[in-house]
């Protein structure tokens, strides 16, 4: 079975997005590159019933190479972020807050620091049919220097350099919405400037590291 540890990462954070509220029923798709395979979730399965052997392997051109179940609908999207980035892995969820902004605006402003994780404001790319060469054209587009887009009327992506990373980005990405939402029931949010913005995203690079020396 190819990319075995993959698939199993795959299935652990499938259940882990669940849990963290991060998409609805059967929605979203997650996968990891490695070289010219990709390991992609199966497209309308349950969750809950995956297993590593559910999950689907691909080239680089979308050509099955293992799996019974048919890979998920946005294998485009998942193709041309590897295309087009050095991402090794990319998380596509629907969640709440993320979709709403996704609506009403046409970027997430930079409310808060973390936004600085995603590479600045997230931009919203525009709507087109879910699973369609377009949509993948427009969110690659539209995510140029970020690590994470809102899709119009749809949902979010993020990447990263591993599962882990790109997962995490999903998860602020989510608090950042769901902060703005709940900032501008108050009132008109402050927002950070751009060279703010770029020395969290520095200082970024070595959080969470190990202290110097050790
Ligand atoms: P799949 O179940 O085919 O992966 O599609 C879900 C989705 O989020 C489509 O945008
Ligand atoms: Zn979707």
């Amino acid at each position: 079975m190819l990319l075995e540890q993959e698939r199993a990462q795959l299935v652990e954070y499938c259940r882990r997005m669940q849990a963290d509220d991060l998409t609805v029923g059967t929605s979203g798709n997650l996968s990891i590159r490695r070289g010219d395979h990709v390991a992609v979730t199966p497209s309308g399965a349950a969750y809950e019933d995956l297993t590593p052997a559910s999950i689907c392997v691909i080239d680089m051109d979308g050509e099955q190479l293992e799996g019974t179940l048919a890979p998920s609908s946005e294998v485009p999207m998942h193709t041309t972020v590897y295309r087009r980035t050095d991402a090794q892995a990319v998380v596509h969820t629907h969640p709440l807050y993320a979709t709403a902004l996704s609506v009403l605006v046409d970027e997430l402003p930079p409310v808060h620091y973390m936004i600085a994780l995603l590479g600045g404001p997230v931009r919203v790319a525009p709507y087109a049919t879910y699973g369609s060469p377009e949509l993948a054209e427009n969110m690659v587009a539209a995510m140029e220097g970020r690590s994470g887009v809102l899709l119009q009327n749809h949902g979010a992506t993020t990447h990263g350099p591993d599962l882990a990373k790109a997962y995490t980005r999903s998860v602020y990405l989510e608090w950042l919405c769901r902060l703005h939402h709940q900032a501008s029931l108050l009132g008109s949010p402050h927002l950070l400037a751009g060279d703010e913005i770029a020395r969290v995203a520095e200082k970024l690079e070595g959080y969470g590291r190990p202290a110097p020396g050790r």
